[in-house]
């Protein structure tokens, strides 16, 4: 079975959960264009009267939104942390940061952010760079269908936009891979417009302020909170207003015990017992899968597999994979344990026989080219691991340079 490799799971469930967003449009931006987008986009729902579609609870809120929201602004002006994508307008700038932040810590999007934009500063840089230059410069960052949807919105806005950025919601919510979400992050944040967001940590803050134990994640919990996030924005401030409820959530109302004695909003919270909520709808199960990979190193180079159109890794490389009849005999080097989205992933790694043969899709890889040789995480690290006490088998010597 062909399972994802990506950056350990691990790494989403942050201290302080930053940005698991709720944007439909990342796994289908089509079907995010033509139904949810338009059931409450928004525009749709920018300062909408607060009684269509809201609970009792909600609409009590909505009712105070002025006093809610410039609260929120007046404390986030005080506490607002500082990160690079908030000291800029640029519209790319800042979508390259919410794709980065989808799924992934803020510390890890920090540690590579500034590069990346450095790399591609336009949407013309990332439009124009082959494919391995922008997934080898994705690394660490795991989810790697988010490089491939960034740079088709590059390629997009080029094509359709003579290279500049959108600034209409129609065109931005146009480009591939945007969704609500990142149209309101993108509308709020570089252009100030009164547009809502809701995160995970928007929706656990709604849970609470509302008491409410409705599943976060029901579609038509998630329509609510679209709906309130609309009503509550701050007409004038929006950009401050939208990052200020996300940092609540992010420092303040975070699972578990909530800071509410610190919070700028508790006059307008009504949870009874905040750490009880938000109630989420049961887990998909985990589920564990298995893979056999060879590790075959000669003088002219790594044998590596670059992985076929459609799946997960596109056009990255990894070790070959065979069935496990194939290892047996073989001597066994060590395991791998990782986990991704909901697989937990047991790769066993076989030192390979020395008339081993590429198969098609496989080729060797200089050493030298390993470091620019896009792949994901757990297997950069795996290669790197097994590098380090390996040397190729001299007898493989001219074989493998005939089949360069
Ligand atoms: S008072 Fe507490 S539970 Fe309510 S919004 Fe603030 S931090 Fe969250």
């Amino acid at each position: 079975m062909s399972t994802p490799s990506e950056s350990a799971p691990g790494s989403l469930s942050r201290a302080a959960e930053p940005h698991p967003r709720i944007d439909k449009a990342h796994s289908s931006p089509a079907r995010a264009r033509s139904t949810s987008a338009k059931a409450h986009s928004p525009a749709a729902h920018t300062r909408t009267s607060p009684a269509n579609g809201l609970s009792p609870a909600a609409q009590h809120l909505a009712a105070q939104a002025q006093d809610f929201a410039q609260a929120l602004v007046d404390w986030f002006s005080a506490a607002g942390k500082d990160y690079p994508w908030r000291r800029t307008t640029d519209p790319w700038a800042i979508l390259v940061s919410e794709i980065m932040l989808q799924q992934t810590t803020i510390p890890t999007v920090l540690a590579r952010y500034s590069n990346w934009m450095a790399q591609f500063p336009t949407p013309p840089a990332l439009a124009t760079a082959d494919e391995q230059t922008a997934l080898r410069s994705w690394e660490g960052l795991g989810y790697y269908r988010r490089v491939r949807a960034l740079q088709a919105a590059a390629r997009a806005i080029g094509e359709r936009f003579g290279g500049q950025f959108p600034s209409s919601e129609s065109g931005i919510r146009s480009l591939p891979g945007i969704g609500d979400y990142t149209t309101g992050a993108i509308l709020s944040f570089a252009f100030n417009r009164p547009a809502p967001l809701v995160d995970a940590n928007v929706s656990r803050v709604f849970a609470r302020l509302l008491n409410d134990p409705a599943p976060i994640d029901a579609p038509a919990t998630r329509r609510m909170h679209w709906q309130l996030a609309g009503v509550l924005v701050h007409p004038s401030n929006p950009r401050a207003y939208n990052a200020a409820l996300m940092e609540l959530g992010q420092t303040l109302c975070t699972t578990g015990e909530p800071s509410c004695l610190l919070c700028p909003v508790r006059q307008w919270c009504t949870a009874e017992t905040p750490s009880s909520l938000p109630v989420k709808l049961p887990k998909i199960a985990v589920t564990s899968v298995e893979h056999w990979d060879i590790f075959h190193l000669t003088p002219g180079g790594l044998l590596m597999q670059q992985q076929a159109d459609g799946t997960r890794h596109q056009g990255m490389y990894r070790l070959p994979q065979r069935p496990q009849e194939e290892v047996r005999g073989l001597h066994h080097l060590t395991d791998q344990r990782y986990a991704v989205t909901r697989y937990k992933v047991t790769r066993h790694l076989y030192r390979a026989a020395p008339d081993t043969r590429p198969q098609p899709g496989e080729q060797y890889i200089p050493l030298e080219s390993l470091p620019h040789t896009p792949m994901a995480s757990p297997d950069r690290k795996i290669i790197e691991k097994l590098l380090l006490h390996s040397r190729p088998h001299p007898a493989e010597s001219n074989r493998s340079r005939e089949e360069e």
